[in-house]
């Protein structure tokens, strides 16, 4: 598969993979940036804001912070953090997140783009080959079915996966983009 292959094209971005969506619109838009589409007014980092996740109004509950992953909020009352994307999630902004990423995803260099592509892959999207059998070799462990020389078996079976999307853009990213 090339980039000059129109199909390719076609493929991802007609619908790109939520988990990517999800990544890329968390990873690179701040959280001031997306909640000033929702009229909301965010701090500074490591500074105290009302939740806007939940009804909060006398004492801030929340408080907004940075890292390598992009932006949270972490509220807590609630005791849990936010992304970003939970703004799209929740329709708070109205914006359909799709066209979005794709802003975002022209403008990212090849590394990032692949980085993107293989984070997601591997929390969310492909478990190596042989992972069913791994699973069900270990379901027979706990029963007392087979020995533990079994599931080292199984685990020496497994293999990367390189089918789907991981592929195709491992493929192209050591070619010129046009
Ligand atoms: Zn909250």
């Amino acid at each position: 598969m090339s980039l000059t292959d129109t199909g390719f094209f076609m493929d991802v971005f007609d619908d790109p993979p939520k988990s990517l969506v999800r990544y890329v619109i968390n990873r690179y838009i701040p959280f001031h940036v997306a909640a000033r589409q929702a009229d909301i007014e965010l701090p500074p980092y490591e500074g105290s804001c009302f939740c806007p996740f939940h009804a909060n109004t006398d004492t801030p509950a929340a408080k907004l912070y940075r890292d390598d992953d992009g932006d949270s909020i972490y509220c807590f009352a609630e005791q849990r953090s936010y992304r970003p994307f939970d703004l799209f999630r929740l329709a708070m902004i109205r914006k359909d997140p799709t066209t979005v990423f794709l802003r975002i995803w022209l403008q990212l260099s090849a590394s990032k783009r692949e980085q993107a592509v293989q984070e997601t892959n591997a929390v969310h999207d492909h478990n190596p080959l042989g992972w069913d059998e791994l699973q069900r070799v270990l379901h027979l462990y706990k029963d007392g079915t087979v020995q533990y020389i079994n599931i080292c078996e199984a685990l020496l079976q497994l293999q990367p996966n390189r089918s789907g999307l991981t592929a195709m853009f491992t493929s192209t990213t050591s070619q010129p983009l046009i």
